[in-house]
């Protein structure tokens, strides 16, 4: 089943210099569980169109279709994951993947277990009452994960999640989303720079680029993911 749709989503910013044309004129669809891979230069439009399908930046043209419904504002069962860990200072680990329950006024009991299961996942169940600041850049971006995971969200967006990352630790946080996607497949959007990632992770691979910017090759991976 189709997930998300897209119909001539174009976005134009206005700036000081005058009007930005960071995407223009984007149909596509993304298969319900399907994992997609944007690569492109920067500058091409691959965030703005990501923060678009999150409901996080407006349209300025086009319409987008979840699950045939049309959407426009941030919705709950989007999970997003940005290149630096955005991380509550003042909040212990555990708190910091909870978040999102307490932002959302649900019971706090109910996730408290799947919060456990996740920092357990990515091998961090003895730094749970630490602050973000006693943790290394890598660890920080693997709570930031099981923080866009806690709710379970249908959808995960990621936008160049490992690349502040050192070469050992984006291997295994490349194999730990391999894992997640293994044990509970989702719909996953994932911006990176790397070709070696996309091809690793994704089932379909989007390449961006032109001026003004638009998709322009759009590749299956007919081997998948291990
Ligand atoms: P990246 O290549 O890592 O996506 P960008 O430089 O394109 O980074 O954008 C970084 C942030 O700065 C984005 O959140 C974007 O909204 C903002 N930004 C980029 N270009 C401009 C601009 N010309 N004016 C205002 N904000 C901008
Ligand atoms: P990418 O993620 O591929 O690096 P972006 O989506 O961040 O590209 O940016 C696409 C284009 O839109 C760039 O030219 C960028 O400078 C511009 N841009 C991004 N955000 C803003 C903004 N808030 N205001 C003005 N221009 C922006």
């Amino acid at each position: 089943a189709k997930h998300l749709d897209l119909w001539q989503v174009s976005k134009t910013y206005q700036s000081a210099q005058g009007p930005v044309e960071a995407v223009s004129d984007v149909t596509m669809s993304i298969e319900e569980g399907d994992f997609v891979s944007i690569l492109g230069p920067s500058g091409c439009g691959k965030s703005t169109l990501m923060m678009m399908l999150a409901g996080l930046e407006s349209i300025t043209d086009g319409v987008v279709v979840e699950r045939g419904r049309q959407v426009t504002g941030p919705r709950e069962d989007v999970g997003l994951i940005f290149q630096d860990a955005t991380l509550l200072p003042w909040l212990s680990v555990l708190d910091n993947v909870l978040f999102p329950v307490k932002i959302l006024k649900k019971p706090r009991n109910e996730y408290l277990r799947r919060a456990h299961d996740l920092l357990a996942m990515v091998g961090l169940s003895k730094f749970e009452n630490h602050r973000p600041s006693q943790l290394s850049g890598g660890m920080r971006q693997r709570v930031s994960i099981c923080r866009a995971l806690i709710l379970d969200p249908p959808l995960l967006m990621m936008d160049e999640p490992f690349s502040a990352l050192d070469a050992i630790t984006r291997d295994e946080m490349n194999l730990a989303l391999l894992d997640i996607w293994q044990k509970n497949p989702k719909t996953g959007v994932f911006i990176t720079h790397s070709i070696r990632e996309a091809v690793l992770l994704s089932d379909r691979v989007l390449v961006m680029g032109g001026r003004p910017s638009k998709v322009v090759c759009d590749i299956k991976i007919p081997f998948g993911r291990p």
